[in-house]
């Protein structure tokens, strides 16, 4: 495998949407650079998230990672002071435009609060009802189905892996991990490949007590492994907005090193196409720094 590094760009709100996914654009095509771009494709009740403010320990990632300064007030009161508004509907336009600028786009989730904090109470009918629902979305949005989905705040279970299946989604990236591997819930093997996110993302770094703003760009440069699998993904609410000098700098460091960027779809096809086969792994579930609530990890073979 050549030294490549895929950035998938993970599109949580309405914000993010507007503002971020046209600077991100801009950006890539000043680089050359062809990227992964997962979408919200519902409505943004993102104000809804305010109530983990008051689970234990969000305070603190609220005030380090400066959530009201990322995502701005008003997102924050989407879907609590007044309806959320609809992505998919409102920016159908702007979301086709990323596909025909070369990137691969893919599905994010329909509700992102909604998916992130409920996928584990939902039955088999309400979770595929729920995807369905993105799926749905996205067929209107570009006249073709999904191939790759990556699930909001890394949330997935049986029930979402056998919608992939249903959906004929050919690889996803749900969870974290270091190879890609086929996923296995209980005893269950599911035939969509996983290429899961290996580095950490800014705004965890942002939250972990430890960081420093200015060790952020050598940080990221150091956790490239050269000749294996390197998945960064980025939020088109951070990157693309407050944060979206420090990631032009770190695309700039990240191109001197001789790492070719690149989409989830350029390091799925030679696991989908040639002989290289990726092994069986289980998913977990666990804690990652500086992000609140479990998360799916690539357990052991
Ligand atoms: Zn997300």
């Amino acid at each position: 495998m050549p030294s490549a590094l895929a950035i998938k760009v993970d599109v949580d709100t309405e914000v993010g949407t507007r503002i971020g996914v046209p600077n991100l654009l801009r950006l890539f095509d000043r680089h050359g650079i062809a990227a992964t771009f997962l979408f919200s494709l519902g409505p943004d009740n993102t104000g809804r998230a305010i109530k983990r403010i008051f689970r234990r320990g969000f305070f603190t990632k609220v005030i380090r990672s400066d959530v009201v300064g990322m995502y701005g007030m008003r997102t924050l009161l989407n879907g609590v002071l007044w309806p959320g508004p609809h992505i998919g509907k409102r920016h159908a336009a702007l979301i086709r435009s990323v596909r025909d600028a070369g990137h691969e786009v893919g599905i994010h989730c329909y509700d992102h609060v909604y998916w992130q904090d409920n996928l584990f109470k939902m039955n088999r009918d309400q979770v595929f009802a729920e995807f369905e629902k993105a799926n749905t979305e996205f067929k209107r949005i570009f006249s073709e189905s999904a191939h790759t989905a990556g699930a909001a705040g890394w949330q997935t279970n049986a029930y979402s892996l056998e919608a992939y299946e249903l959906a004929g989604i050919e690889y996803a990236s749900d969870t974290r991990g270091t190879h890609a591997y086929y996923p296995r819930v209980g005893n269950r093997i599911f035939n969509t490949l996983q290429i899961p996110t290996t580095l950490p993302t800014l705004d965890e770094l942002l939250a972990s007590p430890t960081c420093s703003r200015l060790s952020l760009g050598k940080f990221y440069l150091s956790s490239l492994r050269p000749d294996d699998l390197n998945v960064l993904t980025i939020h088109a609410e951070i990157e693309g907005m407050n944060w979206i000098e420090f990631f032009r700098r770190l695309l700039t460091r990240i191109g001197e090193t001789g790492f070719r960027l690149c989409r989830l779809q350029d390091l799925a096809v030679g696991y989908l196409t040639a002989p290289v086969s990726a092994p069986v792994c289980d998913i977990v579930y666990g804690n990652v720094d500086g992000r609140a609530g479990m998360l799916a990890i690539q357990g052991t073979m």
